[in-house]
């Protein structure tokens, strides 16, 4: 196992609540309060090509041209697709059944999104 779990004191509610850590295959943390039910996590994402060339114009590092290749070795928080799919639509090299899986998604993210807001 590379990771441990520990007691704190819950920031929301004074209560201790269950927390974690792990640092494979990178850095992460959680917490859960099973008294107020404040809870916390690392959250991944994937940032597109514009959202790193615009980081590194602020570090004042060349733009790249394309992302480095994805390891597969990480999983990005489903909460974070809504934000991504239209990218991922535009994209040439998708094949045409995994764009029309994605404007499936899409759709149902739709959906749902109106119906939590009903
Ligand atoms: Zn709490």
């Amino acid at each position: 196992m590379s990771g441990e779990s520990h007691m704190e004191t819950c920031p929301n509610c004074g209560n201790e609540m269950d927390c974690w850590s792990d640092w494979k295959p990178f850095s992460t943390v959680g917490g859960e309060c099973m008294n107020c039910g404040f809870h916390y996590w690392t959250e991944t994402g994937q940032m597109t090509l514009k959202d790193v060339n615009e980081l590194r114009e602020g570090l004042e590092k060349r733009p790249l041209k394309k992302l480095a290749k994805s390891k597969g070795t990480v999983e990005i928080s489903e909460n974070r697709l809504p934000y991504h799919i239209d990218e991922m639509l535009d994209r040439k090299d998708l094949k045409e059944r995994e764009r029309k899986a994605l404007k499936i998604v899409k759709k149902m993210l739709e959906i749902k999104t109106i119906a939590e807001a009903i």
